[in-house]
């Protein structure tokens, strides 16, 4: 294709851009099986077991990508494999399969038209649910290249400096892409939320989905991706090209905390799992860390990490960010992030079973004990002043007075021994219904709130946040979860504590006057994500943002709210 700066437009799926050289890749290539034999020579029992062989090595292969997914990008990240395993044993596309094998098809043609008619239904079901259908085609492409014999290609190894353009992507291809190597992808398919833009955001790729034309890119065309203007440019001047390459992000990466364009600060943190991360946060202008989730110490391990293991991982983030907030959230498990070896019962719904401070302090107060040992510790060193610790999943007031009787039995119990220790600021994530109810309550007995919004729109929604099925109320812009977040921020306000959100729709730009309006003082997101919420940071006008969220939470509707927005959102 030739022409200068030519412009195709989609959504940007994270604020970063890049500049690259195209390289066309087709996830469908080769997989469309030939015509089918005479239903007479067909073996069913046959077919039968080459489909169930299929699946079990499906199985195995995203039960691995899973693990290999955990450990490099993050368990949010991770659990998009669940809803692919979710797929491989869905019970309609199963029968829809054992349908076509009865027929007389050989397993292929039974998996592509099983996996066809389901792709149909969720196509014309339209919204977020037709988003969903990369994903069934993800899972059919594994199937049918393991009963087509097709290798599959390896995404890992592109040459550098190369922009993906596909159709569409799954997050088992995205997962490939090295952010070390490719300059972005773009994909004629998929939304903001989709698992591929998810995964981009994740590993900090330039993409830019849902784009109108491409199908007139062809492989060698030099390319700009701006996931922050959702623009893609073919052919682009060598200004354009200079300006992508300078910055590498949309946005100007802001050291300093901002304020809006009417003086009001908002702390815009990053979220992190591992203690590594706290450099690159730093590096894209996070002012401070709002959400460590510490889990991650504990995961993909046989035993749970010693005080001096946590300890040490804690200080290291307080010195990466030199004094500045660093906000640790206590041991979450149970729910969607199992730990093997504490042996906890998972219950018939894990969701709302055992998880958060159930599990610790409740069933396993020694579990909480020794990491508070480490928090106290952690907040007495040098860097310790910015440390503030977070409890997660509190539902009563109870749950909450519980845990700080115990903060305070580990302070006597440090005092006596002599050892070196400090009470941090204390604060209550906000992700049950129940804790925006009391918010009030809770907030008078804590220095701060943060609204986990990931979890509070499946509680206020009744809506599994890896069910993909339901992935369209799972979305925090439906009015009951709007007035839940006013209802927290009012409260908090009103006791007197500082109030922050660090779910995913604190990192979303196109938010960030609504969130602002609502009244948030910290939002806290993927690093990635931060140079672009500051950006929209400096550009709110205080009463503007404040009419817009009134109008917001006034809109009876999700639809009525996005068009109060009327932002592309
Ligand atoms: C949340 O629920 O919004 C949250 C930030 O916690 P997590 O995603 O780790 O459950
Ligand atoms: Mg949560």
């Amino acid at each position: 294709m030739t022409g200068d700066g030519h412009t195709l437009r989609g959504v940007g799926a994270t604020p970063l851009a890049g500049v690259g050289t195209a390289v066309r890749y087709d996830p469908d290539a080769d997989l469309t099986p030939p015509d089918p034999p005479d239903p007479e020579t067909v073996d069913e029992a046959r077919e039968r077991e080459r489909f169930e062989t299929a699946r079990d090595h499906a199985r195995e292969a995203l039960e691995a990508q899973r693990a290999e997914t955990a450990a490099r990008v993050g368990e949010d990240e991770a659990a998009i494999f669940d809803a692919h395993l979710q797929f491989l044993d869905d019970p309609q596309v199963e029968d829809g399969v054992a349908g076509h094998l009865a027929d007389g098809l050989p397993a292929e043609h039974a998996v592509d038209r099983a996996f066809g008619e389901a792709i149909a239904q969720f196509e014309d079901a339209g919204g977020l649910m037709a988003e969903r259908t990369d994903d069934l085609r993800e899972v059919r492409n594994r199937l049918l290249r393991r009963l087509l014999d097709v290798a599959a290609v390896d995404l890992s190894a592109l040459p550098a400096g190369s922009v993906v353009v596909a159709e569409r992507l799954g997050p088992a291809d995205t997962a490939q892409l090295d952010p070390e190597r490719v300059a972005g992808f773009v994909t004629a398919t998929g939304g903001r939320t989709s698992h591929a833009a998810i995964m981009a955001r994740s590993l900090g790729i330039p993409a830019v989905v849902g784009v109108d034309g491409l199908e007139a890119v062809e492989d060698g065309d030099e390319l700009v991706v701006d996931g922050d203007a959702g623009e893609v440019v073919v052919d682009p001047s060598p200004e354009r090209r200079e300006r992508a390459r300078e910055t590498g992000t949309g946005a100007e990466v802001r050291h300093e905390p901002v304020t809006t364009a009417d003086g009001r600060a908002v702390e815009v943190a990053a979220n992190i799992g591992t203690a590594a991360e706290a450099a690159g946060a730093r590096e894209q202008g996070a002012d401070g860390v709002g959400l460590f989730r510490t889990e991650f110490l504990f995961l993909e391990r046989d035993s749970p990490p010693s005080e001096d293991e946590q300890y040490e991982a804690v200080v290291d983030v307080l010195e990466a960010f030199d004094g500045d907030r660093v906000v640790v959230r206590t041991l979450d498990v149970g729910g969607d992030k199992p730990v093997p070896y504490l042996d906890t019962e998972e219950g018939s719904n894990p969701f709302l079973g055992v998880r958060g401070v159930r599990l610790a302090p409740g069933e396993r107060p020694d579990l909480f004990e020794t990491q508070l040992r480490a928090l106290l510790r952690a907040a007495a060193t040098d860097a310790g002043d910015g440390l503030a610790v977070m409890f997660p999943l509190v539902a009563t007031v109870e749950e909450l007075d519980g845990v700080l009787d115990r903060v305070q039995a580990v302070a006597g119990a440090l005092d006596e021994a002599g050892i070196a220790y400090r009470i941090p600021e204390l604060g209550v994530m906000v992700e049950t219904p129940a804790a925006a109810f009391v918010a009030g309550d809770l907030a008078e007995r804590v220095d701060f709130l943060s609204t986990g919004t990931n979890d509070l729109t499946q509680y206020v929604m009744a809506a599994n946040r890896e069910d993909e099925r339901v992935a369209d109320l799972h979305d925090p812009l439906h009015p009951g979860v709007l007035r839940a977040i006013d209802r927290t921020v009012t409260a908090a306000h009103e006791a007197g504590a500082w109030v922050g959100m660090c779910g995913e729709m604190a990192g979303d730009p196109d938010l960030t006057g609504l969130l602002v309006g609502l009244g948030l003082d910290e939002l806290s997101m993927s690093a990635v994500t931060v140079p672009a919420v500051k950006e929209r940071v400096t550009g709110v006008d205080t009463d503007e943002a404040r009419a817009l969220a009134e109008r917001a939470l006034a809109a009876e509707t999700r639809e009525a709210v996005l068009e109060v927005l009327g932002n592309g959102r």
